[in-house]
């Protein structure tokens, strides 16, 4: 054969040897005596193909032009199938075996049948050995029956179930001792790599190894022996002499070792050939070599599933995205290390992509997993020895770090964080990526929970900052766990409350700075509290973000509604002044689609009048909702409720938003009016806001007023309205209803 291209002069000079003695079937050297031959006939037409006999005998009469005729008239002379033909009986697996006494030669034969795969065909195949003669019949019933007892043993170690290697290392020493040979090993092509694994046998545990016949062999070289091995073809070299002349490189390379004949079987798993099973130098059954072809087929079963199994295992432990070993992998692996190292601290980390459904949305799956995978090499990148990360799910991901003090972990978390803002499309887009993290710390082995508890925990840590802005990490503590179960508590409580009447009113003044006569409304805003059966009142800041986050808020914001309106109306009768009511309406309620109908409903039910009753809704919901929310404020409008921007200032609204939504009150947000280092500036910019309130004609409020000072300041820059506890804390309705709003108002 022709080198190809690439191909070694090792690879040339194997692949030639093997083409050279490959043989058919190996069973032509179980042929002794001068009767014995196979041959090779169509099961359907009994065309006869082939016929081999013992070599040097002479071919018998009428033999010599077999080709194109039938195996019954050449062989039997006979012009019709023998009667006895057993071509329906035969298969591929295993031999039919039977007796035969030929009358005219007067001998007895045993027949060996079975169909097989020549040249592209599906054959018979007969052996015919002659055993007339006590001596002939058993020795060729014991080698029989002996290397079928191989076979059987052979088996028999694949299916112990001891491993695949144990097995084919007893495999390798039991064909060894049969067949008497110096050497035998395996030689096994791994598939994705052609990395050779070889198991050895030899006979003299004191001689040398011997080296298999090429290490890695290429994928075309595998791919011109799995040609050559094709159809269950051996290689049989009887004599290693007969390289000399034309393969001199292999001849030397062999005969240095002392290799004077060889065998080498294929084993294929599909077309692909897995491997050889090779013997040097046998000096013993050489008629039984072809016990070695269903052997292999047995072995490459068991190569098979194992390579099965080993993908399976390493799809079960592998994260299709990330391309890294999978989150079912972390768990082993963590609890691996953990176990190995029981003093060493440890940091478990959750860590989020911040909007990454937001990415996912506009950028696309493509980016967003991109994204992942930058992500997950930046921590793979980041681990040391010791440590292990995987993809949890989604955007989430979790990391097993040393823990070094707390210097380390924030450097190593603002160190990634950094990096992780250097992936080239999100900054070609101008949108920083940003983490949100919790770690648990395992400082002393004390800390040590089972994983899912610390997992637990990290994941609390990561919420708690989760909805902050920017690149945040949180060390869980026993407070954020406390606060996670009160607020489960307090879920699970809620509806319960609700019916009770646990969810009170709280009103807080909103005394008028411009006294614009008596006739003017007092106005309040209705706070809600939750006053418990056993007396704890639980402020607005415990629940309302909870029960944002569950949808529970909905509920409440109506509830709180109806109450003011029921209050608004009771109360008329026992003021002088009349009252308007500003109550708070969360995004979620707002973007309810009956919310309108339902607010109206409850307003008509308690005859509420135009003026009396005010909504207020934060910052964020203008610019986020902004189409909806100037249809909703529209809406009220026509209904005679007003709306109020609540904290103002606090949120990211744009002049625009004010500029085009007909907002009847802009409420500026305690912020304002917190201890700043420069307050001249701080007060530059109210002025302004107030300023282009009034121009806008919305009225004011300043929130979150607690001295005089700011009090006067306010007055002096036009402000129509302050709530604040210099005038008084949000109060129960009795104590509300004794307010001095005339002593107020004069302060
Ligand atoms: P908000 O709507 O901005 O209400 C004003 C908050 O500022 C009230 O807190 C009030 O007690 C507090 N405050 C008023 N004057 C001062 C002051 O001079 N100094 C200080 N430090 N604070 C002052 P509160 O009652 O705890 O309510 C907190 C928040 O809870 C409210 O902020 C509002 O966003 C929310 N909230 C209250 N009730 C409801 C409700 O029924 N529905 C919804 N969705 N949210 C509500
Ligand atoms: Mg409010
Ligand atoms: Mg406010």
């Amino acid at each position: 054969m022709d080198r190809l291209p690439g191909q070694t002069e090792a690879e040339k000079g194997i692949t030639d040897m093997f083409s050279k003695y490959a043989v058919d079937f190996t069973e032509e050297f179980t042929f002794e005596t001068e009767q014995d031959f196979l041959y090779i006939s169509d099961p359907n037409t009994y065309e006869l193909y082939y016929i081999s006999i013992a070599e040097g005998r002479p071919i018998p009469a009428g033999w010599q032009n077999y080709q194109g005729k039938t195996c019954y008239e050449v062989l039997q002379q006979r012009d019709s199938p023998c009667p006895f033909c057993t071509n329906r009986l035969l298969n591929a697996e295993q031999y039919y075996v039977w007796e035969h006494y030929n009358k005219i030669t007067g001998r007895n034969y045993i027949l060996k049948d079975k169909l097989l795969d020549w040249h592209g065909k599906r054959v018979r195949l007969e052996i015919v050995m002659d055993i007339t003669g006590e001596e002939r019949a058993k020795a060729v019933l014991l080698g029989s029956l002996e290397s079928q007892g191989v076979l059987m043993n052979c088996v028999e170690a694949l299916a112990a179930g001891t491993g695949t290697a144990t097995a084919l290392q007893g495999i390798l020493r039991m064909i060894g001792t049969f067949y008497h040979a110096g050497w035998a090993y395996l030689h096994y092509f791994t598939h994705q790599d052609a990395q050779g694994a070889v198991l050895h046998w030899q006979g003299d545990p004191s001689a040398a190894p011997v080296q298999p016949l090429l290490k890695d062999p290429s994928p075309r070289a595998l791919e011109q022996w799995a040609a050559i091995f094709s159809d269950n073809r051996q290689s049989v070299l009887w004599d290693t002499e007969g390289l000399r002349a034309d393969n001199p490189l292999l001849y030397a390379c062999l005969r240095r070792q002392g290799v004077r004949n060889a065998c080498f079987t294929p084993i294929f798993v599909g077309e692909r050939l897995a491997g050889l099973v090779c013997l040097y130098n046998i000096t013993a059954h050489w008629k039984e070599l072809s016990i070695l072809n269903p052997l292999a087929k047995y072995i490459s079963g068991q190569i098979g599933r194992d390579e099965v199994e080993q993908r399976n295992r390493r799809l079960m432990y592998y994260d299709e995205v990330t391309g890294y070993q999978n989150f079912e992998w972390y768990r082993r692996r963590a609890a691996e290390i953990l176990a190995a190292n029981p003093d060493t601290p440890y940091a478990l980390w959750y860590c989020d992509l911040k909007n990454f459904k937001y990415i996912n949305d506009v950028f696309g799956y493509d980016v967003g997993n991109r994204i992942l995978r930058y992500w997950a090499n930046l921590i793979a990148d980041d681990l040391d020895e010791g440590e292990a990360f995987a993809r949890i799910s989604a955007d989430n991901f979790t990391a097993l770090r040393r823990y070094r003090g707390m210097g380390q972990v924030e450097s190593m978390f603002f160190g990634l964080v950094e990096r992780l803002a250097t992936f080239q499309e999100a900054a070609d887009r101008r949108f920083r990526l940003e983490l949100a993290s919790g770690v648990y710390l395992m400082r002393q082995p004390a800390d040590r929970l089972s994983l899912d508890e610390m997992m637990n925990r990290a994941n609390m840590a990561q919420k708690s900052v989760k909805n902050k802005s920017g690149s945040r990490y949180a060390v869980y503590s026993d407070g954020m766990r406390a606060r996670v179960l009160r607020d489960m508590q307090m879920q699970g409580e809620m509806q319960e409350a609700l019916r009770r009447g646990e969810f009170i009113l709280h009103l807080q003044p909103q005394v008028a700075l411009t006294v614009e006569g008596y006739q003017a409304p007092d106005y309040a805003e209705a706070l809600v509290r939750w006053q418990k059966r056993e007396g704890a009142l639980i402020m607005p800041g415990e629940f309302i973000g909870l029960f944002e986050r569950n949808g529970m808020i909905v509920e409440l914001d109506r509830y709180v509604f109806e109450q003011a309106c029921r209050y608004l109306r009771d109360v008329r009768g026992r003021r002088s002044r009349p009252l308007c009511l500003a109550v708070n309406v969360s995004r979620i309620s707002m973007l309810q689609p009956d919310f309108i109908e339902a607010y109206c409903r409850v307003k008509d039910r308690y005859g509420i009048r135009p003026g009396e009753v005010e909504l207020e809704f934060t910052e964020n919901i203008a610019v986020e909702n902004y189409e909806q929310f100037r249809d909703i404020i529209l809406s009220l409008h026509r209904n005679g409720v007003g709306c109020a921007m609540d904290d103002f200032g606090t949120g990211q609204s744009s002049l625009n938003v004010l500029k085009n939504l007909p907002i009847s009150v802009l409420k500026l947000d305690r912020q304002f009016f917190a201890p700043a280092d420069d307050p001249a500036r701080g007060w530059a910019v109210i002025s302004c806001v107030l300023e282009l309130a009034r121009k806008l004609g919305m009225n004011t409020v300043a929130e979150g007023i607690e001295s005089t000072e700011q009090v006067r300041t306010l007055r002096g820059m036009g402000c129509k309205y302050v709530q604040g506890f210099i005038f008084s804390k949000p109060l129960p309705p009795e104590a509300f209803e004794s307010f001095d709003w005339l002593q107020a108002e004069k302060l």
